[in-house]
């Protein structure tokens, strides 16, 4: 589209500036009084100066495209309105009185030929009603162009067959071979103006009859026109006989008009052919479509189905022609689509925000999506309706929506199991502690050497274990009374890293922030501990020979915050990577580092919480990258 138009431009540039050269050869000729360039052609009648000057205000005034700028589309309606303006004069000085206007301009050439002048008016007039919105004077302009266009066509014509009656026309003088030129030039670029207007838009349209006036016109036109010239030269110079000369005339336009039907009919069989093949893709496309479509006409009744409508209705096409469409969609989903649909040309779906029930021929019902498309067709605007059964899906969803709550329940029940059983074995624990207390209390003298050994060995397991179901039960608790909510996570590093400044300064840990923490939707407390546990680890699991060096930061990565905890520490080996998330797992039980492995259990817990997850990536420095994941929930 852009490249026709781009087409059209060009044609109105070049055919322009063309007029406009001829005009400015021609005053140039009249300043030097040099005939020949007055004449175009020598021996013919000169442009006059006045034609001159006008044509070269109109061929400026086209040139001055394009006229969206205000500013120049204010030059353009001055220029054409003054030569309007002075043809007017020069036409009403041949019915009335001499206004003397042809002398201001150059006395030597003479007044303007009167039909020159209505030409110079009408190429004028088109040009300043195109700069305005009148529909209508645009249309009218676009007729009178055209016979602008067609009268200098003749008039070259003339010239070219050395007819003089033609270009004479009886009038007070004859319209000159160049000013025929120039305004054939000028209306030709002012139709060009308005592509889709008048005869123009036969040849400029996009249907098969456009493209066969296109391809044939300008073959056609010099065809006749080299045959009636030589015609013509023969007549002249009395080549051959009349009678001779009559039949090869008739036989050659014979034969020219045989080659251009053979042409137009060979063009016409090539579209007619892809146009069949296309027809026959789409059917096909129609036929094995996995959905059922079907095409209604406007009175809602169906013109076709595809054989996927026989599966799914269990009616047969025939049944179905010329049924009403409330065969396929029942009546109230009918109305619902009159409701959504605004105009004859909008898509609409139904089901996707409701549920939608198609019946079956027998009666069952089955849940179905339907995408309703207005089509246009040589017989009027039809729907073609797309049906979907998604029975199968609706099933599946209704066996996840009863997983997903099993799963919910169990999950609780366990939190609960965990959270009740980790809460009564504090009991006995305490009592064994308050015992062995009470026999190292009670009996001094006798609780000496190795039973007072084995107490103490027994007292240090019971406190082990009393820790151990004391994480348990933070672990259980974990995300119990959770609150949602906008978390600054630069306020959560902060006050993490201010809650363990005793450890921080006494390893001489240093901890950047890398890039600038979000702010996002998320459980505080449990974030900040999820935190407090990497960098707490990230310091714990230091080399010994090494400052801490933590490094923090995150990104936004589909729908996800990725946030990481590198530091320079032990590292972890590729074989504990995924354990040590699991409870009470740890990957170093040597004593130097202290721990019962619940951290990263909590971690994981927390992430999970989050919609997210956590893992580790062998760290820059040799240490080790935790990673974890939170869902954007504002996403
Ligand atoms: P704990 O720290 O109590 O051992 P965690 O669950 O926090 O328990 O960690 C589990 C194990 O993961 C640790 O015992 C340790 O082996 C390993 N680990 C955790 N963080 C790091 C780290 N930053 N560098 C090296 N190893 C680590």
């Amino acid at each position: 589209m852009k490249s026709i138009r781009l087409t059209y431009k060009r044609f109105v540039i070049y055919t322009s500036s063309f007029a406009t050269v001829i005009a400015l050869i021609s005053i140039f000729g009249w300043m030097i009084n040099f005939d020949t360039l007055t004449s175009a052609v020598s021996g013919y009648l000169p442009m006059k100066f006045n034609t001159a000057v006008c044509i070269t205000l109109l061929g400026i005034a086209l040139l001055l495209r394009p006229r969206n700028n205000q500013s120049k589309r204010d030059i353009i309606k001055i220029l054409s309105l003054l030569v309007v303006g002075f043809a007017t004069i020069t036409l009403l000085q041949y019915i009335f009185i001499n206004f003397k206007v042809d002398d201001i301009l150059e006395k030597a050439s003479g007044r303007i030929n009167p039909i020159t002048a209505l030409f110079l008016i009408v190429i004028g007039l088109a040009i300043f009603f195109n700069c305005t919105i009148k529909e209508r004077c645009k249309h009218v302009m676009q007729y009178l162009l055209n016979l602008v266009t067609i009268v200098c066509g003749v008039i070259l014509i003339a010239y070219l067959f050395n007819v003089p009656q033609f270009y004479m026309f009886n009038f007070i003088t004859a319209m000159p071979f160049c000013t025929a030129l120039a305004l054939l030039a000028l209306s030709s670029a002012t139709t060009i103006l308005n592509p889709s207007y008048g005869v123009v838009g036969l040849f400029t349209g996009k249907m098969v009859g456009n493209y066969m006036a296109r391809k044939l016109s300008i073959k056609m036109f010099f065809s006749i026109l080299l045959l009636g010239y030589l015609h013509n030269l023969d007549h002249r110079y009395d080549w051959v006989s009349p009678g001779l000369g009559s039949v090869l005339l008739t036989v050659s336009f014979m034969a020219i008009t045989l080659i251009f039907i053979w042409e137009s009919c060979t063009a016409i069989n090539k579209l007619e052919y892809k146009k069949n093949i296309a027809r026959e893709n789409f059917r096909l496309g129609v036929e094995s479509s996995p959905y059922a479509l079907i095409l209604s006409d406007a009175n809602e009744k169906i013109i076709h189905a595809n054989i996927q409508t026989e599966k799914l209705y269990g009616y047969t096409i025939q049944e179905l022609a010329g049924q009403s469409l409330q065969l396929i969609i029942p009546e109230k989903y009918l109305a619902l689509y009159y409701e959504k649909k605004q105009d004859n040309t909008k898509v609409v779906s139904l089901g996707i925000e409701e549920d939608i029930f198609a019946v079956r021929k027998d009666g069952t019902e089955f849940p179905v999506e339907l995408v309703l498309t207005p089509v246009k067709t040589t017989e009027g605007a039809v729907v073609m309706v797309s049906v979907f059964d998604i029975s199968l899906r609706k099933r599946h969803e209704k066996i996840i929506r009863t997983q997903v709550i099993e799963l919910q329940v169990k999950n609780q029940e366990l939190e609960n199991l965990t959270y009740i059983a980790s809460h009564d074995l504090q009991e006995p624990l305490r009592t064994v502690s308050n015992y062995i207390t009470l026999l190292e209390e009670d009996y001094p003298d006798r609780i000496t050497g190795e039973i007072k050994e084995h107490l103490g060995t027994m007292q240090a397991a019971t406190n082990r274990m009393s820790l151990l179901i004391r994480s348990l039960l933070d672990y259980g608790k974990l995300g119990r009374n959770r609150i949602l909510g906008p978390t600054n996570c630069n306020d959560v590093v902060t006050n993490v890293v201010s809650d363990l400044n005793n450890l921080i300064t006494s390893s001489k840990a240093t901890i950047t922030i890398a890039t600038e923490l979000p702010t996002i939707y998320a459980y505080e407390t449990e974030l900040r501990l999820l935190f407090q546990n990497l960098v707490n680890n990230a310091i714990k699991f230091r080399k010994k020979d090494a400052v801490p060096r933590i490094t923090i930061g995150c990104r936004k990565l589909n729908g996800f915050y990725e946030f990481y905890v590198s530091d320079n520490g032990i590292g972890i080996s590729c074989k504990d990577k995924d354990v040590i998330f699991h409870i009470f797992k740890r990957a170093k039980t040597e004593e130097e580092y202290e721990g019962h492995g619940i951290g990263l259990a909590n971690c994981k817990k927390i992430a999970d919480i989050h919609g997210g997850k956590i893992w580790v990536e062998p760290g820059a420095e040799s240490g080790s990258t935790f990673k974890f994941t939170i869902l954007n929930f504002k996403a």
